[in-house]
């Protein structure tokens, strides 16, 4: 095998996290290999918020300025209730001294990703291998081989490091043996996007919009074209199964937005999706050269759209970290840094910040 310091840093993932890291390392001259499962980029409608320091780190990457081109900018926020209509707004610009961007950028994550792959494939020292499942991460003396399924069957890449940016069913947090701890909401989200223009019947609106109500909250964003509208589904509707059909969900989502606001025709809804909501961070974020970032590392509720900033917030800092091991000839001190603050991070602040999110949307008790 060829020393730690000429093979590539393995990345399990071809999303968000696992291309940023990518896109850090080769751009510092360390060669990296991407096994992305799917045949292609996967185009799901998942996270649409970036914060202000996200765009920040994404300037460093080169992709803030593409991805604000693309994007919303929304500079205010409410919290409202059902009921009652506007509780409070809040206005970002109070943040103009802190930060460059003060408003969340409002845009679905694939833009960021397509951007990301662009970039990644110019580079002479990054390859992305799709079709190519990730099924184990053995570490030897000095490196790591990964173990992926493909369409010719099984094969094995040699790396000095292997990252499981591979999301919360993370194939490599398994092969490295470290629990997923936490819990899971008992309902489902039900994820829906229309054309109709809320802004004509309740003009007041901000771009996104948190409204809270004991039986049914629901958060209402505005996405280039689209406005997102996102209902917990009651946890005894037996509706649902693992692959939900459109029509269920079609009908679900009318009954629920009619009860946002009537209208005599149904609306236009073009995409929608429900999925299971975990609160989990993993035991350890490495195992020797075996490392976790983005869902991998933690998934949490997306009250508040920090699932996918927390996950490029690692990405940033673990590039900075493998560089740094690499450049110092294998001190892990950088690693073991990475591992343990992104770790108290997500338990800290993202955990406690998401779940407190979440009780707020279906306060009984009108003075909190
Ligand atoms: C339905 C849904 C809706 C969401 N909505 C929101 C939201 O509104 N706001 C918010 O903040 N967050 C949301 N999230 C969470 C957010 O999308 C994630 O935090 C974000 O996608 C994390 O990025 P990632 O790159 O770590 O993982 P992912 O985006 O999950 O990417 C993982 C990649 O790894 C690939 N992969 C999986 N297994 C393997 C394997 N064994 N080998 C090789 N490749 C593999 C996958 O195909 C995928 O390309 C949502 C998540 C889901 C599932």
């Amino acid at each position: 095998m060829a020393s730690s310091r000429t093979n590539p840093v393995l990345i399990a993932g071809a999303g968000a996290v696992g291309l940023a890291v990518a896109l850090g390392l080769a751009r510092r001259g360390i060669a990296v290999v991407v096994l992305e499962a799917e045949s292609r980029l996967v185009e799901e409608y998942r996270a649409s918020t970036f914060h202000p320091p996200t765009i920040e780190m994404l300037d460093g990457l080169g992709e803030g300025a593409p991805l604000r081109a693309k994007g919303l900018v929304a500079d205010k926020f409410q919290f409202r209730d059902r009921q009652t209509g506007l509780i409070s707004e809040f206005d970002m610009e109070v943040l103009a001294d802190d930060t460059r961007y003060p408003y969340r950028l409002q845009i679905e994550q694939f833009a960021l990703v397509q951007l990301l792959y662009d970039d990644l494939v110019k580079l002479p020292n990054a390859q992305v291998h799709f079709r190519n499942r990730v099924t184990g991460v053995n570490q030897t003396a000095d490196g790591v081989v990964v173990t992926v399924e493909t369409p010719d069957g099984p094969a094995e890449f040699e790396g000095c490091y292997s990252i499981g940016a591979d999301g919360g069913r993370s194939e490599v947090r398994h092969s490295l043996g470290i629990e997923f701890e936490g819990m899971i909401y008992p309902e489902r989200y039900l994820v829906t996007f229309t054309t109709f223009d809320f802004w004509k019947v309740m003009p007041d609106l901000a771009h996104v919009n948190y409204v809270s109500d004991p039986e049914e909250w629901f958060v209402l964003l505005r996405s280039p074209g689209l406005w997102r509208v996102l209902f917990p589904t009651n946890p005894d509707e037996t509706v649902f199964d693992e692959d939900p059909d459109t029509a269920t969900m079609d009908g679900l989502a009318q009954e629920r937005y009619q009860r946002v606001w009537a209208t005599a025709e149904p609306y236009p809804i073009t995409h929608r999706n429900v999925y299971r909501v975990h609160q989990r961070v993993a035991t350890r974020y490495r195992v020797g050269r075996g490392l976790l970032a983005g869902d991998a590392a933690h998934v949490n509720n997306p009250l508040g759209g920090m699932g996918l900033n927390g996950g490029i917030h690692d990405a940033v800092m673990l590039t900075d970290a493998i560089g740094r091991a690499l450049e110092s000839g294998g001190d892990n001190a950088s690693l073991d840094h990475y591992a343990n603050e992104r770790r108290r991070i997500a338990v800290q602040y993202i955990q406690a910040q998401t779940a407190q999110n979440e009780q707020n949307m279906h306060q009984r008790d009108p003075e909190v």
